[in-house]
């Protein structure tokens, strides 16, 4: 029993501490998230500014990188862009409109698009490119 009684204060101090130390942490905690959300409205606000500046583009389809001027890419008729890495390849490309025409488009500009792909790929060739190649360019 004696021995028993000697722990009690040492514990009371020791629990005292931990409270005092889980304080700090929750305190410490929020004073990261609000700077967490600064940041990020930092962030967001020179992203819109240099959209409207026209020097980032927008964002890639496939990962959600930011795409700058100048960055190659891919951009779709629909103005979705892809990152140089998430771009398709011309063989990639090639196939995918082969697969199109052979199951047959819903309608005439599905099919043009798909002979305007096979005609950009035949093109690629001609001039010395590969089909393995990354379809991509200046954006
Ligand atoms: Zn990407």
């Amino acid at each position: 029993m004696k021995d028993r009684e000697k722990m009690v204060e040492p514990m009371r101090k020791l629990l005292g501490e931990l409270t005092t130390l889980e304080a700090q942490a929750h305190a410490a905690s929020a004073t990261w998230s609000a700077m967490a959300e600064k940041f990020n409205a930092m962030r967001e606000s020179i992203v819109e500014k240099m959209t409207d500046e026209g020097v980032i583009l927008g964002k890639c389809v496939g990962c959600e990188t930011l795409l700058f001027e100048g960055d190659k890419g891919f951009r779709y008729s629909e103005g979705e862009m892809s990152c140089e890495a998430c771009a398709s390849t011309y063989q990639e490309m090639k196939e995918e409109a082969e697969a199109s025409l052979a199951a047959g488009g819903p309608d005439d500009e599905f099919r043009e698009s798909s002979e305007r792909i096979l005609k950009c790929c035949e093109e690629h060739v001609a001039a010395g490119g590969s089909l393995a190649e990354k379809w991509i360019w200046e954006l």
